[in-house]
């Protein structure tokens, strides 16, 4: 059996648990935190790094850092997953979703300044499968109408745009380290500040609203209640699991990219046939070889070829269901303009494994099944 995902794991998490165990501290912000953060600070060169319990909690804190309030609108793709959404629908926003470029899967750029009114107040691109959006032209806009831009990079770590890594061209980046993504500590993820002036607020919203940060820098003398907030640091535990993982990011890097590449060189024929398409990285991006996906014609012929591989033991997956045709989208959110990609193009796409250690071997076999397949018709 080929899994889809198989958590990352190097060898050396349970000796850093181990450390923060006997060290006596557990819960968040102990050395641990202060290394995964650092070493994010140092390698994408953002104003600040906070290790957050997940990405869908970093996106809550940018919702709240940009004063999200009800009626507000903000405009993002509708091929993503359901966090891009809720952290502002949690703060009263309607989400307003724009077509997808078919070739990227992500938002499409030129689609943005038409969806914007006068309740605009950000725009939200997700870096699907680690290639990232149109962000000059993204960024232009966001400048002439004064919004936020809040970069859902949970997908884009280490991933870079014209040589600037991925959460550090808006105003704010969003990280995870799900189980899924390339790095990991279980649940968790990073909010990535870059504005100066924004890092006192945040502190204050991560720790339950009060300026615990400050106090403990020895800057003022006793803490208390300084504004609204929640708990949205992780443990000591998780972050020990995730600096195992840094430490050998870029053996992560070499395995997912070695994976990625064979996908890419071993498909091209199949693609050449026009069976199926294979994923576009635009010239100016260097992506992360998060994910490695397939389109099938359609979705009788996705569903075919998902059980097919199966049948082969090969677990291939597919997502997202288009937010905007779903109960909550409706209710939440409208699109603007014509679906004309996101639903056809979600429904011909078909993830294959992809995670550290995944063999060679594994992976010439699940491309051998996909040219199986594809004889076969
Ligand atoms: C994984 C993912 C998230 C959510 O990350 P969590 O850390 O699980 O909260 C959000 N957006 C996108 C695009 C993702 O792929």
């Amino acid at each position: 059996m080929i899994n889809f995902n198989v958590p990352p794991y190097v060898g050396e998490e349970e000796n850093y648990i181990a450390q923060a165990i006997a060290a006596r501290k557990i819960s968040g912000d102990g050395e641990f935190t202060k290394k995964c953060s650092k070493w994010f600070e140092a390698r994408t060169g953002a104003c600040k790094v906070m290790l957050t319990t997940s990405c869908t909690h970093a996106t809550e804190m940018a919702a709240l850092l940009c004063h999200i309030k009800p009626g507000d609108e903000v405009i993002m793709p509708s091929f993503t997953f359901v966090s891009t959404a809720n952290a502002f629908v949690l703060r009263g926003a309607r989400v307003v979703f724009v077509d997808v470029r078919p070739d990227t899967m992500n938002i499409d750029e030129n689609l943005i300044e038409c969806a914007i009114t006068p309740k605009t107040k950000a725009i939200v691109p997700v870096h699907y499968a680690g290639v990232a959006c149109e962000m000059d032209t993204i960024m232009d806009i966001a400048h002439r109408y004064n919004l936020s831009v809040i970069e859902d990079a949970a997908q884009g770590v280490e991933s870079k745009y014209k040589d600037r890594v991925l959460g550090t061209i808006g105003d704010y980046g969003c990280y995870s380290f799900h189980e899924t993504k390339n790095y990991s500590m279980g649940e968790g993820g990073a909010l990535l500040i870059n504005h100066a002036d924004r890092i006192e607020e945040a502190e204050i919203i991560r720790e339950k609203g009060t300026n615990r940060s400050k106090f403990f820098r020895g800057q003022i003398d006793k803490y208390t209640w300084a504004d609204h907030g929640s708990s949205y640091l992780p443990s000591e535990l998780n972050a020990a699991y995730l600096w195992a993982q840094l430490n050998k990011a870029q053996d992560i890097y070499d395995d997912r990219m070695n994976s990625w590449k064979i996908y890419a060189q071993s498909l091209k024929t199949l693609e050449e046939k026009e069976c199926i398409s294979l994923p576009y990285v635009p010239e100016e991006c260097v992506h992360n070889a998060h994910m490695f996906y397939i389109k099938a014609r359609d979705l009788q012929e996705r569903t075919e070829l998902i059980s097919f591989l199966k049948d082969a033991g090969i677990s291939a997956v597919f997502h997202y269901i288009p937010l905007h045709s779903a109960p909550a989208g409706k209710r939440y959110g409208r699109f603007h303009g014509e679906d004309v990609f996101t639903t056809r193009e979600s429904e011909r796409l078909v993830r294959l494994p992809l995670y550290y250690g995944l063999k060679c071997s594994e992976v010439e076999y699940v491309c051998d099944k996909i040219q199986e397949f594809y004889e076969n018709r």
